[in-house]
This record gives C-alpha cells, structure tokens and sequence, in this order.
C-alpha cells in the first residue's frame, strides 16, 4: 500500500488562525493514525501578500502545539524545498509541457480588456469567465508577442462540455459542470505560478496521498483534477473539510485577533485545550465524549465521522474545556505554565511548595491561565483596604477575634489544617461570635477581602510566620 502522506500548505500570508490549525491538526492526526507523513508545505508564490516572519511563526505556532513536522522547510526530507518559490523551475517545466500539448495558451490580454469583458458578460447576464480571445492567435503571432516581451499570462484550456466527478472521502461523490470552470491563470505576468499549478505539481512530486483542505477550495478541484489529467498523473484522494462558523452561523470572523492561535495561547488557553476543542470542529469521537489528549486523538480520529456541514466555533466551550485542563493537568505543569504570567506580574514565586498550594485552590475558580495570578495576589501582596472595610476591622467585635487568633495561634505553633479547623471551631464557642462577624475580620486581616477560601487553606498557603504578621498589623 502507498505510504500516507498528507501536506499543510500555507501560504505565509499572516499568523497561523484557527482555520489553518484545524486542516494541519487533521493532517496531523489522519497522518498518525496511518503511520504515514505530515508535511508543511510553504505557499508563497502569491508575491504581494507575503508577510514577514510568517514561516517561522507558524513552525513555531505549531511545534508549540506538539504537532510536528515530518517534513518542511525547517527539518528538511526527501522531497525538498518546501517552499514553493525555491521550486520555480519546476512549474515552468510543466508549464512549458501544458503550452506543447495544447493544454495551456499564452494570454496577452491587459486587466482592462479583460474587466471590459467581465462588464460585457454581466450585463448579457452570461457566466462570466475568460473568452478565450487570446486562444484565436495564431502560432507565428504569439511568438512574435512574445520576443517583444509583452507582457503575458499563461492559461490552462479547460474542457467544454466535462462532467467532473469525483470522490471526496467527506462528501461523497462529488460532481461539477465544465462550464462553469474559467480557464485559469496557471502562470501569472511576474512568472510566479498560481496556486493551482504550484499546488498539483508538488502534491505530485511530493507523493501526497490525500489532500486535505478547507471547503473553500473545492471548487478549484475540478481544475486540479485536469491538470493531474493533462500531465497523466494519478491525482490524490480528495478531503474537503467543513466550514467553521461564528455562533450565528456565519462564516468564521476574519478579524485576526479572534482567530489567531497565538493570541489563544496568548490569552491563556492550554494547548491541550486548543488542540481538543479545535480537534471537534467537525469532528465526533464514535463515543459521546469531549475530553481528548492528542495520543488519544491520533487514535480515535477518522474522516468518516468529520462531517460535511459547517462546525461551530463557540468560545463558552473552548472556556469550559480550558477549565476542564486546568483543574486536571498536573500542578508542576500548571506553575510551569503560568511562570510568564507571573513573572511579569513581579511577583515572587520562589517558594514552590506556596505556589502549588495556590494554583490547587486558584484553579478551581479559574477558565484562563492569567487569572491564576490575579487570584494569588491575596497571599503574596498586601493591600490597603477601603473605609468601609477598615471600619469592619476596627470595630470591637473584630479587634476581639482577632485578638483572640493571634494569642491561640502563637500558643499553638506550628499549625497545621487540623489545628486550624479546630481552632476556627474552638473560637467560635468561645467567643460566642460567628457568621460574618466571625470571618469577616479574620479574611481582611489575612488576604485582604471579606471571601476567599477556607480558613485551613488560608493559613496554610500563608504559613505560621506570615498569619501572625497579617494579624498582627489588623490589632489596633
Ligand atoms: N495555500 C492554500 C491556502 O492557503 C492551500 C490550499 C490547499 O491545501 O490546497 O489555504
């Protein structure tokens, strides 16, 4: 059997967003399951929307995800470059191989002839495509065109009267009119290739078995089948993946901010959230379960259960789902991941043993990484309280709980949450307070604000030395 081999093809045009992670994550996955390989594929023949720094962001966009690259512009592999403008000479010999067998004609027309026609057409409310005006030339006239270097495009000569049909292993089989295909611009007047002529001659010497790709792209699928069938190659296996959609329906924002992965990671998405949640857009595991490593992923994934209509992308789920990893990732790696956050925040965390008992409460009241920082801050910092809380704490019955802690505490160190919760009990029935005149003074002598988490927690996170600081400062 062929070796599985499936191709991310971007073109470096931006940041890599939610759409391109969900084709490369399906690559991913369809290459794993079959043991086969996932290659990156650089798209850049488009000159003028090439953006700098690009490439790398997205190498490095997807290895942070763990989705790694078999074979591409940074690993190298046998079927190198895989950047398609270092693959020039390649596109011109198969365009000079179109042009020979009569599959491909030079086009000399300027952008207004051809806007002047596009008008033409749509006013006679006629499909509007290329006339083929230039295909009239006779032999002697295009090459004289062409040794006075006027400027040209080379075009591939579509079939008239073709029914294309084809197989596609989401949607079936597939079938579209000749007729409303254009006769496509495969080389552009600066030389560079478009897409599809770029696309079709590396699949081929790329040996890609299945092309996976966005649904947008199905359209041009009857031209690259003729071009596998002008150049007599054996085309790929077809999978167009389904749309993504805003909660309304409409097609996914374009706005790079809601779509970028970085900004996700950014914002404090795990990546083991990522990856699941983008991993069912589209996609359902054969069980009624949400929850996916990627290891597990590569095994349970299949494109017989990716389905052909549009898959929503509704943030309150990736929310749920972030929270879901949070609460059950390992706390080392929950510190690890937060150390940025904190570090930029200033604040200390050089007591580890403190940060994991934090992060083991703060995480259950959290949904993004960040947050975790916001919610220590009770236990790291101190800080001012308002009027109205300083008069809490002033008033007679608060001075004597805590006066009352202050003494029990010191005459039982070291604590530990045991003796803490006894002594939040043994308080109570001493003092004959309770409720919120009872914990109110405590929680803003010790953290600050009237709520937050239990009195063993608290004290333990704070530790012996601290608690009687913090409530040593609250006595008048
Ligand atoms: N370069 C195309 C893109 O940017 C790739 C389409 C394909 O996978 O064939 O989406």
């Amino acid at each position: 059997m062929k070796e599985t081999r499936v191709r991310f093809a971007p073109s470096p045009t931006g940041y890599l967003h939610i759409g391109g992670l969900r084709t490369a994550l399906y690559d991913f996955l369809f290459a794993k399951k079959y043991n086969g390989k996932f290659v990156l594929r650089i798209e850049d023949t488009d000159r003028n929307r090439l953006v700098e720094g690009a490439v790398e962001n997205l190498i490095s966009s997807l290895t942070q995800l763990d989705l790694i690259i078999d074979e591409g512009p940074h690993t190298g592999g046998e079927y190198g470059p895989y950047v398609q403008s270092e693959r020039l000479e390649l596109y011109h010999q198969h365009a000079d191989l179109l042009l020979k067998s009569g599959h491909a004609y030079h086009c000399f027309c300027s952008s207004e002839t051809l806007d002047t026609m596009r008008l033409g057409q749509q006013e006679r409310k006629e499909f509007v495509k290329y006339d083929r005006r230039c295909l009239q030339l006779s032999a002697a006239e295009v090459s004289a065109k062409l040794a006075a270097n006027e400027t040209h495009v080379i075009r591939l000569k579509m079939p008239d009267e073709h029914k294309f049909r084809f197989d596609d292993l989401i949607r079936g089989t597939v079938e579209m009119d000749a007729a409303q295909s254009d006769d496509q611009v495969i080389v552009k007047s600066d030389g560079f290739p478009t897409y599809h002529l770029a696309a079709v001659v590396d699949d081929h010497f790329m040996q890609i078995s299945h092309v996976i790709r966005g649904e947008e792209w199905l359209s041009s699928t009857p031209k690259h089948i003729w071009l596998y069938q002008c150049l007599g190659w054996e085309a790929p296996i077809w999978i167009h993946l389904p749309l993504i959609l805003n909660t309304d329906r409409s097609k996914l924002s374009k706005r790079m901010n809601d779509v970028s992965v970085e900004s996700y990671i950014q914002k404090g998405y795990l990546k083991e959230a990522l990856i699941n949640f983008i991993a069912l857009l589209g996609w359902h595991a054969s069980e009624d379960r949400e929850i996916y490593t990627l290891e597990e992923l590569c095994q349970e994934f299949s494109i017989e259960r990716v389905s052909k209509s549009g898959a929503v992308f509704d943030l309150t789920k990736l929310d749920w789902m972030n929270g879901q990893y949070i609460r059950s990732l390992p706390l080392d790696t929950i510190a690890e991941r937060c150390h940025p956050y904190f570090e930029s925040s200033g604040i200390d965390t050089s007591d580890h043993v403190k940060l994991l008992k934090i992060i083991d409460i703060a995480r259950e009241r959290i949904t993004l990484l960040p947050e975790i920082v916001e919610y220590s801050k009770i236990f790291y910092l101190t800080k001012d309280l308002d009027a109205a809380d300083q008069d809490i704490l002033d008033n007679e019955i608060s001075q004597t709980v805590l006066k009352w802690f202050l003494e029990s505490v010191q005459a039982n160190l070291p604590l530990d949450r045991d003796k803490v919760h006894k002594l939040v009990s043994d308080g109570m029935a001493a003092l004959q307070i309770k409720g919120k005149n009872y914990y109110t003074p405590l929680r803003l002598a010790l953290i600050g604000q009237a709520h937050g988490p239990d009195m063993p927690a608290t004290f333990d996170i704070l530790g012996d030395a601290e608690v009687i600081l913090r409530l040593g400062r609250a006595i008048r």
